[in-house]
């Protein structure tokens, strides 16, 4: 489980995140959503621990990671995979490489293991005939199924998501969110923030809605898409639906 306890940080003088307190469950999905500049990035990496908290408490599987030294920070990062919106693959490798890079670096893996978990991954994603292809001769949505892959290939215990597909041509965001939806189903534990109403409804445990570095609401999807309680989140939803 990840738990977050009255987590503030402050970039300078400007706060961007009051007083967040959350549990992400394991098996859990859970869709952050909210206005730009909300925090909602901010929140995510200080979970990973790209950014360093200035108050408060985050805990992984029942480590506090705000205390922690360089050696679990490793351990950690290994269990908490991130996705982000630009891909960030590394460009200079293949796809295969891209995959099994880190298991070998830093989870000990060997060559042959890596690739083995690589291929099936890649199959997973559909994307083994990419495997010796170079990013740049990708897609924008199948570089990010590889960046997808590429998480996995950690074996990681969570995957966060910033906006997976707010980069991508329409027509490519469905083929990356059932990659995604097929996560959510065998179980792996998500934290999503996305612009994507309609995957937050039908695949969310969980909806957390952002605004000014704040929790305003925490609800089921039916409940909130239905149901929201404050005027803000109202009205967002009027200017997203
Ligand atoms: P978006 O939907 O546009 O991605 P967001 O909800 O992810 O927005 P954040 O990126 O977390 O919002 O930013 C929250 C606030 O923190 C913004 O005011 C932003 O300018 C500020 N901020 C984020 N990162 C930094 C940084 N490294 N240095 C200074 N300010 C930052
Ligand atoms: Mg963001």
């Amino acid at each position: 489980m990840i738990k977050v306890e009255q987590l503030h940080k402050s970039f300078g003088t400007n706060e961007v995140l009051k007083d967040i307190s959350l549990e992400i469950k394991k098996g859990d999905v859970v869709a952050i959503i909210g206005p730009s500049g909300s925090g909602k990035s901010t929140l995510l990496r200080c979970i990973n621990l790209l950014e360093t908290p200035t108050q408060g408490n985050i805990f992984i599987d029942d480590q506090n990671v705000t205390t922690i030294n360089n050696r679990n920070m490793i351990k950690i990062r290994e269990k908490v995979g991130m996705v982000f919106q630009h891909f960030h693959l590394f460009p200079h490798k293949t796809v295969l490489e891209n995959l099994t890079y880190a298991p070998v670096k830093v989870k000990n893996k060997t060559k042959q293991e890596a690739v083995q978990i690589a291929d099936e991954l890649l199959k997973r994603v559909g994307l083994s005939e990419k495997a010796e292809a170079y990013p740049s001769r990708l897609s924008g949505g199948q570089k990010q199924r590889v960046a997808i892959a590429r998480a996995l290939a950690m074996e990681p215990d969570y995957l966060l998501f910033d906006e997976p597909t707010s980069a991508l041509d329409p027509e490519m965001v469905k083929e990356v969110l059932d990659v995604m939806m097929d996560l959510a189903k065998q179980g792996m534990t998500m934290a999503v923030v996305t612009h994507e109403m309609g995957f937050a409804r039908m695949v969310a445990d969980k909806v957390i809605f952002m605004d000014k570095g704040q929790i305003l609401e925490v609800a089921p999807p039916e409940e909130f898409f239905s149901h929201p309680k404050t005027d803000r989140a109202k009205d967002f939803l009027e200017k997203v639906l």
